[in-house]
């Protein structure tokens, strides 16, 4: 069992507790002072910039070939002692909490990818944080010079987990002593997406609400196998970070730097064009327009796979009495009066036979609209039951907060990791390790301290948690890659030729 000492050791993810509505970063009274925050001295001590801290000694750091001196990562010159943990150990226990981050939270790749240069520069340093404490206080405006200020701030305060805002015009805590409070506003933030099973209540049968299992998390696989093909062709992006939530969903980060640039209205285009269900509850929900938009197209050709097995057989959605529903999205009332008759003599007929029997009683002459009117109506049912349940408003504002990839699941103890998504279908969100699991694992690791070339070993090395982090590594330095070339693109177009 790889999760046998996680309190969350059976399939089915109960709901502990409904988790905190995504805050509201618009709303001004979310904005805590420090002062409230549990530990003021905390907060002092992380105001604080201590310059050393940038510009330290080099550090080997195989991604850059910069010469440049780089930050200095303290997880790679003190670990702490080894930590007991015990079958009983919590998830939420404060010293399960520093543990984690002291030796398994991969501060440097995500103070690379949020930095885009090896180098500190305002792209982390105005970048908002988030912090949810233990005492469920939530700190805002959180911003940090180096990487490892900001892993000081986490070992501090202990934050059940944060959220990643948008790069500021200026730095987040100072913005209280701006003279115009317009001379702080956001600059960039990835393109952001949110898919939670939620959106699928009332289309899933296995579970509902919190709950996960295997065939429901099917939904989500579609869901980024749609999203993830329509980002890299329709709209040419690249670097694209796929999250699990740690529960019952999935993020999409869209680094590439012009996604990060675009403002709401380009926001809200991108989330329209993905957005396809409409409509309140009862009515049809799907109405696109024909011929389809090539994007449906596509999309209809990589769910058509998943509605025979997902829906149809493991779903069941059209059981019993439900299939009234699928009545009501029969357009053709010849057609609808001869199934509804058919189904009410064996209510029990499964889904599959229910989905086939329209073809069958169309051809032996139920059907008086046009085959091709049918067709599209079936095509409209396959869309309902399949494509990706978006909640788009996350994607529409550059101001939106998202929890940061890598954080614990409060909920269930799960390291929030990334999802490979050319290998999406092999995805098992009840394998992701949960952070009681991974400090076992430093425990009971038996290899040696030192690599073949003589590198220390990092305690993330010595567990389940590295193909999570090579995966984030190599996403990270492709981007860096872009980045840097951009740069240069940019640099050398914006200068004159001078003869
Ligand atoms: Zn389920």
């Amino acid at each position: 069992m790889p999760h046998s000492i996680s309190p969350q050791s059976t399939q089915t993810l109960e709901a502990d507790s409904p988790p905190a509505a995504n805050p509201n970063p618009d709303l001004p009274s979310q904005d805590m002072s420090m002062s409230d925050a549990s530990s003021p001295a905390a907060a002092e001590e992380q105001a604080k910039v201590n310059l050393e801290e940038l510009f330290n000694d080099e550090d080997s750091d195989n991604e850059f070939s910069s010469s440049a001196p780089q930050v200095k990562f303290e997880d790679e010159l003190s670990q702490p002692a080894p930590l007991k943990v015990s079958p009983r150990s919590q998830f939420s226990d404060p010293e399960i909490m520093r543990a984690f981050y002291q030796r398994l939270f991969p501060f440097r790749y995500l103070f690379q990818w949020l930095n885009h240069s090896p180098l500190p520069c305002n792209d982390f340093a105005h970048r908002e944080f988030a912090f949810t404490l233990p005492n469920d206080a939530y700190l805002r405006y959180q911003s940090f010079p180096t990487a490892d200020l900001f892993r000081k701030q986490c070992i501090q305060m202990l934050p059940s987990r944060f959220e990643i805002g948008p790069v500021y015009s200026t730095n987040p805590r100072d913005r209280k002593q701006l003279r115009k409070a317009s001379a702080f506003r956001p600059l960039t933030k990835e393109l952001v997406f949110d898919i939670d099973m939620t959106d699928y209540d009332e289309i899933r049968t296995c579970c509902s609400g919190a709950s996960i299992c295997p065939k429901c998390w099917a939904f989500i696989t579609m869901a980024i196998k749609v999203i993830d093909v329509a980002l890299r062709e329709d709209f040419g992006f690249k670097h694209i970070l796929w999250v699990y939530s740690g529960r019952r969903g999935a993020h999409a980060w869209v680094c590439d730097k012009r996604a990060r640039e675009m403002d709401d209205q380009r926001r809200r285009a991108v989330a329209g064009y993905l957005e396809l269900l409409k409509g309140g509850d009862g009515a049809k929900r799907v109405n696109p327009r024909r011929p389809l938009h090539p994007h449906l197209e596509r999309s209809l050709n990589i769910l058509k796979e998943h509605f025979q097995t997902t829906i149809l057989h493991e779903q069941d959605p059209w059981a019993e009495e439900k299939s009234a529903h699928l009545l009501q999205l029969i357009p053709d009332v010849k057609l609808r009066d001869a199934l509804k008759t058919k189904w009410d003599s064996s209510p029990s007929r499964p889904s599959p036979s229910k989905w086939a029997d329209i073809d069958t009683l169309a051809k032996s002459g139920s059907l008086s609209m046009k085959p091709q009117q049918l067709l599209e109506a079936k095509q409209d049912i396959l869309l309902e039951y399949t494509y990706p349940r978006l909640d788009a408003e996350v994607s529409k504002k550059l101001n939106h907060l998202l929890k940061s990839p890598f954080v614990i699941h409060p909920g269930t103890g799960r390291v929030c990791v990334p999802i490979d998504p050319r290998e999406v279908e092999s995805f098992d969100p009840f394998t992701v390790p949960t952070v009681v699991q991974l400090l076992g694992e430093i425990d009971a690791w038996k290899g040696q301290a030192e690599t073949e070339d003589g590198k220390k070993v990092q305690d993330w090395e010595k567990t389940s948690l590295k193909p999570y982090v090579d995966y984030f590594r190599g996403f990270v330095a492709n981007l860096l890659k872009d980045e840097k070339s951009g740069i240069k693109r940019e640099r050398e177009e914006g200068e004159p030729m001078e003869f």
